[in-house]
């Protein structure tokens, strides 16, 4: 497979549209994440990338064959396709290695030992002789995974993979995971609703928001150039207030912002990430003309969040500061707030 392409799929369960008018492509090797929601299409798309929907409207295209169409569906075990579905379902009448093999070809010695590589990789290898049944959820998961990267097929499809697994395990599995699809250059489609995660497995990811594509594009472009509100705060908690634009700036209690893209009287909505706002004990000249009040700070581990006002009292503007790191500032204690322009997401509000 040298592409997967999807143009212009639709898809309704009866009447309800599920997904409309998707278009983007998978390169051999390449990662792709449908990214969004829940219940925003994406275990659709996945379904209908495996054939097991058919599209009401566009075609999957695989190089120069089309693979899917309102009335054609080539079989799912014809596609060469590895699938982890979230109910993943592994053979319960074979042991944890038999499944893993089910997929290869050669030897049995040959295979046998491919599998146990693989095993070893998602820390399943003493399972070896054990049924599914004897299994955790998690441990389950990762056979599937296995199962399905073991005859290095072209492409595998990936629905919540990691979902099953508690966080420290998540990231290991992951990183193993992308390793091993380099290794064997298989290219995967996979279904995340956890933006970090996507960012972390992802060559390109497809943004998602009520079955239609809110963006596309490599984890910098995503993070760092939101196309709307939606995808800049899908990246994280944010600071999002809407202000009108005169003369090209926002006043606010910021200080003032440049707007000069937009005409006068444009409502815009301003949103900043927790994580871009910086927080001094004393003024710079970057700094909001406005004191702020420490009124809460959270300990996270290795970042603190602190809750801050422009009023020594709930009345005022709240905003929401991600430092990394230990919190040194006293709840009361006065501040000042600074974004880098850079960092201020601008969009015109839809609402007018
Ligand atoms: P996601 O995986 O992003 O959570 P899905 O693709 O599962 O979203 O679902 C998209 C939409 O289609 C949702 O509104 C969901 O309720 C609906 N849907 C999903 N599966 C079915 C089904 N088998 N029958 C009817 N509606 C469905
Ligand atoms: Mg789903």
């Amino acid at each position: 497979m040298k592409q997967l392409s999807f143009k212009n799929i639709s898809h309704s369960y009866a009447d309800m549209p599920s997904v409309k008018d998707i278009s983007f492509t998978i390169q051999a090797g390449e990662v792709v994440s449908l990214l969004g929601p829940s219940g925003c299409g994406k275990s659709t798309m996945l379904r209908l990338a495996a054939g097991l929907e058919r599209p009401q409207k566009g075609k999957i295209i695989q190089d120069d064959t089309v693979i899917s169409s309102p009335d054609f569906a080539l079989d799912p075990s014809l596609r060469g396709v590895g699938l982890v579905f979230q109910n993943y379902a592994l053979f319960p009448h074979l042991t944890v290695l038999e499944n893993v093999c089910y997929g290869l070809k050669g030897k049995k010695k040959d295979n046998v030992a491919l599998a146990e590589e693989v095993m070893a990789d998602f820390d399943i290898l003493p399972l070896a002789e054990n049924y599914p049944s004897e299994l955790s959820g998690g441990q389950q998961q990762r056979v599937a995974l296995a199962r399905a990267v073991c005859p290095a097929p072209d492409l595998v499809l990936l629905d919540e993979p990691f979902s099953g697994l508690d966080t420290r395990l998540r990231e290991r599995i992951r990183d193993r995971l992308l390793h091993v699809l380099r290794e064997k250059n298989i290219a995967a489609l996979m279904v995340t609703h956890d933006a970090e995660e996507a960012m972390f497995m992802s060559d390109k990811i497809v943004v998602l928001e009520k079955g239609q594509v809110a963006q596309i594009g490599t984890p910098l472009e995503v993070y760092r150039s939101p196309q709307s509100s939606f995808v800049a705060t899908f990246f994280g908690e944010a600071n999002q207030f809407s202000s009108a634009v005169s003369q090209g700036v926002i006043t606010s209690v910021l200080g003032p912002i440049d707007a000069s893209q937009f005409a006068d009287g444009t409502k815009v909505e301003v949103v900043i990430r927790n994580e871009n706002l910086t927080v001094y004990d004393t003024k710079h000249d970057h700094c909001s003309p406005t004191p702020f009040t420490i009124m809460e700070t959270h300990l996270l581990g290795s970042n603190t969040l602190v809750h801050l006002s422009d009023k020594k009292d709930d009345s005022g503007h709240h905003f929401h500061a991600k430092i990394p790191g230990l919190n040194f500032f006293e709840v009361g204690a006065t501040v000042y707030l600074s974004a880098a322009q850079s960092d201020i997401f601008l969009f015109e509000s839809s609402n007018g």
